[in-house]
């Protein structure tokens, strides 16, 4: 039986052929040292106690579908949470939630997009924006991230790539995978190009939370009282219970004519029944509650730790440099094309499993267009991380392609 057609336009290369190949080696008996996936609880980065505790309390209550748009408990938590950070107009009935923000990256863009519109989306991205804007029918217009100017968007590229056909625009802030923190300043030219063109603004923000060395994130919805904004946000990263799989969005700025498309979201919400309900109630809690990831991102806290451990250990290689991230959990590290010829990156990442046991991820799996990047997390221990780094250095000393 063949797939659909509309499939041969969809990519997402961070979980294809190089995990297909370390599952065939672990099948085989190998021990593989995974560092490809932004998942905190196997680490030892478990979640917070009351919110697992909220989670059981609820289950016998949770045995029903709820509301579509998600439990009123939570949608309030979620709109009172983006109210303090000054997106005024938020209400619950605002607030969707879903399986994950995967989920609501799949259903903001199935709600928006007819054949052929087009969405911009930064590159490097976190894949499956691009993924299911093409899965929507829709087309992926990239525009670059700065790495000479910490992997801040270009403004100037980002103006050139609008066109007649482009709807929306795609903001991940902190960024995933370049650990970028956008200025103000940043944000706010993205505001006045989206208003300028009436674009509609998906503002990924998953690590809200996840910042360091005390940078601000701002909230993008906050700034732009006046421009139709979907932010996102959900329990994996800031909460470390991806496996919960529960998200959310809210929606502000939108006037009486953008009705339509919310009557869409709401829709496509119905179609769905509802996100998983004992996960739903967690949220409350989370957002409600005591910060733990303050703990883990400050001074001596671990989080931190790592990612300056893992920074250091990696501009040391010879021919490989990083942007220090300042949010998220990943090294976008980039190969110097003087030190190292790369031409495949994906080979390269497949080439480093199977001579290293590593799993690590190719940038162009990010959607960027040289094959000189790779991206690792660090949230693994740092003498996990010393270990990982220390065989890309002997990986890295001898490789030719
Ligand atoms: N957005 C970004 C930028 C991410 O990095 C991820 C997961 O890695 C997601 C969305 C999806 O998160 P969720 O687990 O809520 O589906």
């Amino acid at each position: 039986m063949r797939q659909a057609k509309r499939l041969k336009s969809v990519r997402y290369d961070i979980r294809g052929p190089v995990l297909r190949r370390a599952q065939e080696m672990e099948a085989a008996g190998h021990r593989i040292l995974k560092l490809n996936l932004g998942n905190p609880a196997p680490w030892g980065l478990a979640t917070p106690g009351p919110i697992v505790a909220d989670v059981v309390q609820n289950l016998v209550e949770a045995q029903g579908y709820s509301d579509a748009r998600g439990i009123y408990s939570a949608r309030v938590a979620v709109a009172q949470r983006y109210q303090n950070l000054g997106v005024t107009d938020v209400q619950p009935d605002d607030v969707l939630l879903g399986n994950g923000v995967s989920e609501l990256i799949m259903m903001v863009l199935q709600a928006l997009l007819d054949s052929g519109d087009e969405v911009l989306v930064p590159s490097p991205d976190y894949p499956l924006w691009t993924a299911a804007v093409n899965l929507c029918g829709g087309q992926a217009v990239h525009y670059r991230c700065d790495e000479s100017a910490g992997w801040q968007p270009d403004l100037e590229h980002l103006a050139s790539r609008i066109t007649e056909r482009t709807r929306a625009l795609v903001v991940i802030n902190p960024n995933n995978p370049t650990g970028a923190v956008y200025s103000e300043q940043a944000l706010l030219g993205m505001i006045e190009l989206a208003r300028r063109h009436g674009l509609m603004i998906f503002a990924d923000e998953i690590y809200d939370r996840i910042v360091y060395d005390g940078a601000t994130h701002h909230t993008l919805a906050a700034l732009a009282p006046d421009v139709p904004v979907v932010s996102m946000g959900g329990l994996s990263k800031v909460y470390r219970a991806a496996g919960f799989r529960s998200g959310w969005l809210a929606t502000s700025g939108f006037t009486g004519t953008d009705t339509d498309y919310l009557n869409g979201l709401q829709l496509l919400a119905n179609l769905r029944v509802c996100p998983n309900v004992p996960a739903q109630h967690a949220i409350q809690t989370a957002l409600g509650g005591y910060q733990s990831i303050d703990e883990l991102i400050r001074p001596g806290g671990r989080l931190l730790e790592q990612r300056d451990h893992a920074w250091r250990e990696v501009v040391s290689i010879p021919g490989v440099d990083c942007v220090k991230p300042e949010g998220a959990l990943y090294l976008f590290a980039r190969l110097d094309p003087a030190v190292h010829k790369i031409h495949d990156d994906e080979k390269l990442v497949i080439d480093l499993l199977e001579q290293q046991h590593l799993l690590i991820s190719h940038g162009s799996g990010f959607n960027i267009d040289t094959p000189d990047h790779l991206r690792m997390v660090f949230l693994a221990p740092t003498d996990v991380l010393d270990d990982a780094i220390g065989r890309i250095r002997t990986f890295l000393s001898t490789y030719r392609q």
